[in-house]
């Protein structure tokens, strides 16, 4: 018999935004005594780790119904047991393990032995919600970043003008690397292309896939960080984790919550985060997320899109909208984040554009006039949405391209198959799935049939793109 104790928890949490339509709720909380002890504002003290805690909820427990229709911006009170193995050792024991409950964020499967999950099980025990007090109040500026730096349009417009200095517009191309279920993307200068690899200008989103999905990554693995990454940074659409987990190489929950090691060559990066806009539409920045903030934060890289300000163009004409919903839209981190319109200037003479949006529904992005969108990314990663006709008009539809970037295993149905169909219906034919691999495995794919100049590695693994 294997020895076992109980833990109780007892944390403060809020709804994530993954999937409305789904059959479960994820939860996203901090322990209630490591919130206590935080320092007033988020970022003041050096040595703060938060204690935090992923919870997946399916409809099958008790608390199911409760916890879902608390609303979006509400914070509860949540009461749950661990139980915990006293001997570590690796195998989990299948039947301990049906509960209706489970932790949730990336990698906990991959643990080594040394790591090995001692968590057996959790059970939800209660769950209220909070409607006054400190901490409430602290939870909540925690949540908007309040009292951070602040950065302005010129900081933003540097950053992204230091990237492309030096290499020729001319020769650039965009990635669309295999993540399976998750978002990470680059722009790359495909003729400063070195046998190390590519020369990475800019990613927009970093992702891996959470739990469930994360046999959906390609089995030889992806690493977009080998590549050189010397004038990189980051944008990021929104905080949801499938858009920034590829920071941490493991995470494990243990019975201190989620334990993540970083990788220290994506906290080298300065990331360029939404957070607040206009009439307070912003993230909900949930706990787990303030464990990224902070850790970019301590190495100086955490830079917050400016609160009024709506875009921001580089020297050459790319440019970054903060989505801002419509009034029939709902308010959530999809939609409310930053999306990435990358000039296309491989398409002879042209004025095109490759839009990259995110999570964010076609509706909450003010795409300025005259901007004809020749190839795209489909948002959500082929998700249903609301309104077809917001689709974008391809600007050349013989040869615009639309990538979904995709797992083979997930959780959620996507691509919605109805949605592929409407793309079609609205001109895009030509459609690309990350999900569809080449025969050694990997689905990364590129808008610009271009290799990179002079490149001879072809390293899949570095997020070459397949010739499409
Ligand atoms: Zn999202
Ligand atoms: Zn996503």
């Amino acid at each position: 018999m294997k020895k076992t104790e109980i833990l109780e928890k007892n944390i403060i949490a809020t709804l994530t935004d993954i999937d409305e339509d789904c059959d479960f709720v994820v939860i996203d909380g901090i322990e209630h005594d490591s919130l206590n002890k935080a320092p007033n504002d988020i970022f003041s003290e050096e040595n703060w780790t938060p204690e935090t805690w992923m919870i997946k909820i399916s409809k099958k427990s008790p608390f199911h119904k409760k916890i879902s229709t608390f609303e979006r911006n509400a914070w509860f009170r949540v009461k749950f047991e661990l139980k915990i193995e006293i001997k570590k050792s690796n195998a989990i024991d299948s039947k301990d393990n049906l509960s209706h409950e489970v932790l949730f964020f990336t990698t906990q499967n991959d643990a080594t032995d040394e790591q090995a999950n001692e968590i057996l099980s959790i059970k939800v025990t209660n769950a209220s919600e909070i409607r006054r007090g400190k901490e409430l109040q602290k939870a909540r500026r925690f949540s908007k970043l309040v009292n951070y730096k602040k950065y302005k349009k010129s900081d933003i417009e540097s950053i992204m003008n230091n990237a492309i200095s030096g290499s020729n517009k001319n020769r650039n191309n965009y990635i669309i690397y295999d993540v399976g279920q998750a978002n990470w993307t680059a722009l790359i200068d495909t003729e400063n292309c070195t046998s190390n690899g590519s020369k990475v200008l800019m990613f927009y989103d970093f992702g891996k896939p959470t739990i469930f999905n994360y046999r959906g990554l390609p089995s030889n693995g992806i690493d977009p960080l080998q590549n050189d990454i010397s004038k990189a940074f980051v944008f990021l659409s929104h905080w949801d984790t499938d858009h920034w987990s590829g920071a941490s190489t493991t995470a494990i929950y243990n019975r201190r919550g989620l334990s993540i090691d970083w990788d220290l060559r994506a906290l080298s990066l300065k990331w360029i985060v939404p957070n607040q806009g206009r009439k307070s539409t912003g993230q909900k920045i949930t706990p787990t997320s303030w464990r990224l903030a902070l850790a970019l934060h301590r190495n100086n890289n955490l830079v917050i899109w400016p609160t009024r300000v709506d875009i921001i163009y580089n020297s050459v004409g790319d440019f970054v909208i903060k989505c801002q919903p419509t009034v029939t839209e709902l308010i959530n981190n999809n939609n409310t984040g930053l999306a990435f319109f990358s000039k296309n200037i491989l398409h002879a003479h042209s004025k095109y554009f490759i839009l990259s949006p995110g999570d964010a529904d076609y509706t909450s992005i003010s795409i300025p006039v005259n901007i004809p969108i020749n190839h795209m990314v489909a948002t959500h990663h082929g998700a249903m949405i609301k309104d077809v006709n917001s689709i974008p008009a391809p600007a050349d539809s013989q040869n615009s391209r639309i990538i979904f970037s995709v797992g083979s295993i997930n959780q959620y149905g996507h691509p919605n198959q109805i949605m592929t169909q409407n793309y079609s219906n609205y001109g895009w034919y030509k459609q690309a799935f990350t999900l569809n691999r080449n025969i050694r495995g990997y689905g990364t794919v590129s808008f610009n049939s271009t290799q990179c100049y002079g490149c001879v590695h072809h390293d899949f693994k570095k997020g070459c793109p397949l010739l499409v």
